[in-house]
């Protein structure tokens, strides 16, 4: 792939690896640089599942979202959105719920370019370049954007979180974002884990820390204690394939090799 066919935004350094680069390789996507795919060949070499844990990631975000909008939910804001690739969150929300509103929040300028490009002339959809870190201001941007705070909005975390080392809080920046959304709500995360996870397996998510966003894995009770104020639906926090898999999906063969978890909650 050409390094320079006019999508790279200026001022990228295309010397060092990002995670949205990165997962875009693995999800089979065009919008990677050399780096990033050398640095996705040696993750992949090391443990083999790794692409099926971000391909079934995807696949789960897909349907947690036709969930989420047939809970009546018209408000998205998805963060940590990363390169939009085929079913996105817009095209799922916007299908299974004309007049929903999207809004996309990522670090990283390709990804926000990507979207923007995407989205332009989508109504109800917008895009945000902002650090999930900075929750004052991706709530501000996302109200500019059209998000009524006063109605149920689905807070999307998928893939995010572990990006957040501890000494960042992730659990008081999920409480935040929590405490800004209505009852109703919904809070949806899944989160790459250790637990149950071969040392070969650990030792590779661990080298997506190398994209310069440090990953961090974490237990199952840890990422629970996220969703504090939130109950999660059934069936719980569990291994991303077991999250009401839909017999439409593509079948994961082994869903115990897949190293993260994912779950929802509602505000009650
Ligand atoms: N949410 C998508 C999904 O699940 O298919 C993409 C997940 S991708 C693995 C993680 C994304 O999080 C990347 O696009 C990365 O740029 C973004 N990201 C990492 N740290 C972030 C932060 N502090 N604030 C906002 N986005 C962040």
């Amino acid at each position: 792939m050409a390094e320079s066919n006019g999508w790279v935004p200026a001022g990228i350094d295309v010397s060092v690896p990002s995670p949205a680069r990165v997962y875009d390789y693995f999800l089979g996507g065009a919008h990677n640089f050399a780096v990033d795919r050398a640095l996705a060949e040696q993750i992949a070499a090391m443990t083999p599942n790794i692409g099926e844990t971000m391909r079934s990631n995807r696949v789960f975000l897909r349907r947690a979202v036709r969930y989420l909008a047939a809970q009546g939910v018209r408000q998205f804001l998805d963060i940590g959105s990363g390169i939009p690739t085929a079913g996105n969150v817009h095209e799922i929300a916007l299908d299974a719920a004309p007049g929903a509103r999207v809004v996309y929040v990522d670090i990283d300028p390709v990804a926000v370019e990507h979207s923007r490009a995407i989205l332009d002339g989508v109504p109800g959809t917008g895009v945000i370049l902002a650090d999930m870190r900075d929750v004052d201001r991706v709530l501000a941007e996302a109200e500019k954007l059209g998000l009524d705070l006063t109605q149920p909005v689905a807070v999307l975390l998928a893939g995010v979180l572990h990006f957040v080392p501890d000494s960042d809080d992730p659990r008081g920046l999920v409480a935040a974002l929590g405490a800004a959304v209505p009852p109703g709500s919904f809070l949806l995360i899944s989160h790459a884990t250790a637990d149950g996870q071969p040392p070969e397996v650990v030792q590779a998510q661990r080298l997506s820390g190398r994209t310069g966003s440090e990953i961090v894995l974490r237990t199952a009770a840890e990422i629970t204690s996220y969703f504090a104020g939130f109950d999660l639906v059934e069936p719980g926090l569990v291994v991303i394939p077991r999250w009401r898999p839909d017999p439409q999906d593509p079948v994961d063969e082994h869903p115990e090799r897949v190293g993260a978890y994912a779950g929802v909650g509602r505000k009650g």
